[in-house]
């Protein structure tokens, strides 16, 4: 397994993500996205919201961030959405309480003491109150990993939500939140988007959007980060069928998740032990990072309990109306809830490989991101063999062609070897090589980033080759 430490030097070198506002020393739980981050972000999106809206029945929003903060008291985001935070008292350092625990249980595990991290794992599953976290990490007297001391205050609760003010006057009628999740700013239009778009359950909303939690911890590079993007979708039903569209659902993220290439080995199903107080079913979608395995994607059914909520606290009916079968309901709801950047990583990750390899009759190390070609931030290079004898000029008259159908890049430095090697660590899944034989019969090499293999083909079927491929 490749170690995160791998993923983000590589990801700073060639461009994908950089510590936010790093020349100030960066800022705990904050990203930003390079060149070739963005487009590999922007291409992750985009293969979500063409599988979840290119499809009957699915359409997009895309809300403010900041709601009417009695949202939030509907949803129950103010009475509840927190974390249990402990802090040690030697090296003052502030953990998640359950974070605290897994983690020790993930340490036990890798030193073979898999009895007790079972024993820590079982009292886990039955936490109800803070009090239970705290007497589990007395208990097993687990240290804090900074001072090693067992020294720990009691396990308080704290909100996620980041509180800002609307308006010049900075006091509590002026009081919002910037979300913590997209999910609110659909369930606030559902009649806006059922009656506009002319939909009947069962139908859906989506939408990709930021979400901001205060978290306690943020480690782990974009797992856990205070900005982040979500991915959501909310398909409402009629009571009674969510068993089934639960299981409908499940199979599709799933398979969404193959399809662009994540290691099924590397993919497992969490079920949710203790439900969120709106879910009658969850499951999570988990992959495995370098520090074990980690929520990528949730699917929950949420009941009504979202539109019964915003029904009650704005007076407003979120209701179904069934005019043909003299029948009105409140819809239930199954969410697809994934986070952009957490895919990211993941896909990162999925996609890294190192290889001992011989090429042109040469031995080499190559890195390789494996990406998708739908998600690959650069689909095409394209280079001269040699710097002379017009092969740059006929070279870059292919790339400004390509340029306009996908992200092409022009390379006409070093060895050819070196520059396939620096398009393999980007993960560009095929490169164009112009060399003597174009200029007599306009014919290129074009080489396969995974096989390396390579096919003479005529310069006017470069597109088409390459629009077949990303397509299958
Ligand atoms: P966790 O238990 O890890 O805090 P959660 O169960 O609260 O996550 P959800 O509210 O279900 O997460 O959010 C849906 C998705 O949003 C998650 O699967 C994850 O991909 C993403 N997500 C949630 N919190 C963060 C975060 N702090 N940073 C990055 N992505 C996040």
């Amino acid at each position: 397994m490749v170690k995160l430490d791998t993923i983000i030097s590589l990801a700073k070198r060639r461009g994908f993500v950089f510590q936010s506002s790093e020349i100030y020393g960066g800022l705990n739980g904050f990203w930003d996205y390079g060149p070739l981050g963005v487009e590999l972000l922007n291409n992750y999106k985009q293969a979500w919201w063409r599988e979840m809206t290119y499809r009957d029945n699915i359409v997009g929003v895309d809300a403010a961030i900041i709601m009417h903060p009695k949202t939030w008291v509907a949803s129950g985001h103010v009475a509840q959405f927190s974390d249990p935070m402990i802090d040690n008292k030697t090296s003052k350092a502030r953990y998640r309480a359950d974070n605290l625990i897994e983690e020790h249980i993930f340490k036990l595990k890798n030193k073979n003491k898999t009895d007790i991290a079972n024993q820590i794992e079982e009292r886990l599953s039955k936490v109800e109150k803070n009090e239970d976290y705290y007497q589990i990490i007395i208990d097993f007297q687990i240290p804090d990993p900074v001072s090693g001391t067992t020294d720990w205050t009691e396990v308080r609760n704290f909100n996620l939500m980041f509180k800002t003010f609307v308006g010049p006057v900075e006091d509590e009628s002026g009081t919002v939140f910037l979300r913590p999740e997209s999910a609110q700013g659909i369930f606030v239009n559902f009649k806006n988007v059922m009656d506009s778009a002319r939909l009947k359950p069962p139908f859906g909303i989506a939408q990709i959007g930021k979400a901001f939690r205060n978290e306690i911890n943020t480690k782990n590079f974009l797992f856990r980060t205070r900005e982040f993007e979500q991915m959501e979708m909310q398909y409402f039903i009629k009571p009674g069928t969510e068993k089934e569209w639960f299981e409908y659902w499940k199979e599709q993220r799933w398979n969404w998740y193959v399809n662009l290439g994540m290691d099924e080995k590397k993919m497992r199903w969490k079920l949710h032990d203790k439900l969120a107080h709106y879910a009658n079913y969850a499951v999570d979608i988990e992959f495995e990072f370098p520090f074990g395995f980690g929520e990528i994607e949730g699917i929950h059914s949420r009941t009504n309990f979202d539109l019964n909520s915003h029904q009650s606290h704005s007076g407003k009916k979120m209701e179904y109306v069934d005019t043909v079968n003299q029948d009105r309901y409140v819809p239930y709801v199954i969410e697809t809830s994934g986070g952009a950047s957490r895919g990211f990583m993941a896909f990162l990750i999925n996609s890294y490989n190192e290889e001992k390899i011989v090429e042109d009759g040469k031995e080499d190390t190559r890195v390789v991101m494996r990406f998708h070609p739908k998600l690959a931030p650069i689909t095409l290079a394209v280079f001269p063999l040699v710097n002379k004898d017009g092969m740059p000029e006929y070279a870059h008259q292919i790339y400004k062609d390509m340029q306009k159908f996908f992200p092409t890049q022009y390379d006409t430095s070093g060895a050819i070897g070196r520059r396939y090697r620096r398009q393999d660590e980007i993960g560009t899944p095929f490169c164009v090589t112009v060399d003597g034989q174009t200029l007599q019969d306009h014919t290129v090499t074009i080489r396969e980033r995974d096989s390396m293999l390579q096919d003479r083909i005529p310069v006017s079927k470069i597109r088409e080759y390459i629009f077949d491929k990303i397509e299958k």
